[in-house]
Formats: C-alpha cells, structure tokens, sequence
C-alpha cells in the first residue's frame, strides 16, 4: 500500500474483532493454519504436532481460554511455564483438573528445582550438568521417575543457555541424564537464531534436528522430540520436523 491510499479515509476497516475472546480465537486459528500449511509443505501431519502455550506474563483466564479453543480443534496440547513465580497463579482452579500437561520451559535455577519438578511433566530446559543433578535428586527423593529435554544452543548467542550443539557433548548429557536412572532424555530443544535472516533461522533449527537424528543412530533411540519454533519462526521449525512448538504472542497477542 502506498503513502496516498494509506492516509485515504476511505480504506476498509480493521477485520480485528473487537472482543478479546474472539480476538484470541481468530489469532489462535491463524497460528494453526500456519502450523497446517507448514506441516502440508513437509509432508507431516499437523496434528501429531504439539502445541504447548507459553503462558509467561498471561491470566489463568486466557490461558483457560486457549486450552478451551485448542480442545474443540481436536489439538495436542501442553501449557509451558517459564517463571518459578508464576507456577502456583497458574494453577488456578481454572486450569487444575482439566489434564493438560504442564511443562516448564524457562531458565532452571537449582534453587528452584523443587517447585519445578513438583508440577512440570516435562521440563525442556535442561542445559547444564548441575541441572541434570538438581532434577536426579528431586526425582529421587520423590521416587518418581521424569522426563527432560536437553536444551541446545543451536544459534550461538550468549544470551541463551543451553549445550553445545556438538554431538559428543550432547551424548555425555544424554548419559548423565540416563545415568541417573530417575530421568529419561527424550529429546532436544532449543530457542531459534533471534533474526529475522530465514536461512540462519533454518540453519539453527535445522541443525536440532540433525544432532537429534545423530544421537538416534548411536543408539539413544528415545530421543524423540524436537521442542522448537515460536510465534515468529514455528513455519520453519515444522518443516524441519519440530514435534513441539512453543507459541506465546502469536496466540494471546503482545506480552504487558
Ligand atoms: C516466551 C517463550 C516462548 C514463546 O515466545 P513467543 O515469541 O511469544 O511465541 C517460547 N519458548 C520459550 C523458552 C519462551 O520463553
């Protein structure tokens, strides 16, 4: 559109609904025919596709909300939290009870291993040995055994945890995990290159799936999942086999 018809008072109007609910629904269905079209491209099926909902900074109303639109679409769901403070608001009433699984997602702290392994499912960011430590120990005061995701820090950016994407360094966590024999290393997660630069952001994602395909052939076949893909890249992680994406803005709108 140029300047001239930009400024024309006569353009359409917004389509944006005007209510929150269907303002959710209509960005909600959005990131799912993202999701389809990806999936169609790659030859996969869509709904063998989790869709986790990165929860962080949102009500125990929207994230209901969510959960409700995501079952009538007959969608696997999970919901991710980041934050060790917002774990108990999160478990509102609202969402205790419904069986949607629970994930922890953000950066661990080992001070906080307790709280996490007391509600988490799955926890993706594993991405240090004191890490797999801290967990191993809660899992066995508890006697129960859990699965983790090994983060990998596919982009090289600092400012992101995770191991080496190298597969020797991943194997050594993989049987630190596995060693502890009260956790399971199921697969691979990472946080894609931070530019909008499509061919770094493919090379990034692209090489989880590598690393995990890898370690599969030297016989940790359990590594099933690639965590991967948020609402501003999840098209390419789905073509690069992506089992979980992790959607947040693209689903409830700008963080507060
Ligand atoms: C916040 C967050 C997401 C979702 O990010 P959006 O860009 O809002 O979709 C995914 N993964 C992790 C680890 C996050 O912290």
């Amino acid at each position: 559109m140029d300047v001239m018809s930009a400024q024309n008072p006569a353009s359409p109007p917004s389509t944006e609904p005007a209510s929150g609910a269907d303002a959710l629904a209509a960005r909600l269905d959005e990131v799912l025919a993202r999701i389809d079209a990806a999936a169609e491209r790659a030859g996969r099926d869509p709904r063998e596709i989790t869709v986790l909902l990165a929860t962080k900074l949102r009500t125990p109303e929207q994230i209901a909300g969510a959960i409700t639109l995501l079952r009538e679409r007959e969608r696997t769901i999970a919901v991710g939290e980041n934050r060790a403070q917002e774990i108990a608001k999160h478990a509102d009433p609202l969402l205790a009870g419904n069986g949607v699984p629970r994930h922890f997602i953000g950066r661990l702290q080992t001070n906080k291993a307790r709280d996490v392994f007391a509600f988490a499912e799955l926890v993706h960011s594993v991405d240090r040995d004191d890490i797999i430590d801290a967990l191993a120990r809660r899992a066995a005061l508890a006697e129960q055994p859990r699965d983790v995701l090994i983060q990998v820090n596919t982009s090289g950016e600092e400012s992101k945890g995770g191991y080496a994407p190298d597969a020797d360094v991943l194997e050594a966590a993989v049987r630190r995990v596995s060693d502890t024999g009260m956790l399971r290393p199921v697969g691979l997660m990472t946080i894609g290159a931070n530019t909008t630069d499509e061919t770094e952001v493919r090379a990034s994602l692209g090489s989880l799936r590598r690393l995990r395909d890898e370690l599969r052939e030297r016989g940790h076949e359990d590594l099933r999942e690639l965590s991967m893909g948020m609402s501003g890249d999840l098209e390419i992680a789905v073509e690069e086999g992506a089992t979980i994406v992790r959607v947040g803005s693209a689903i409830f709108g700008a963080r507060p």
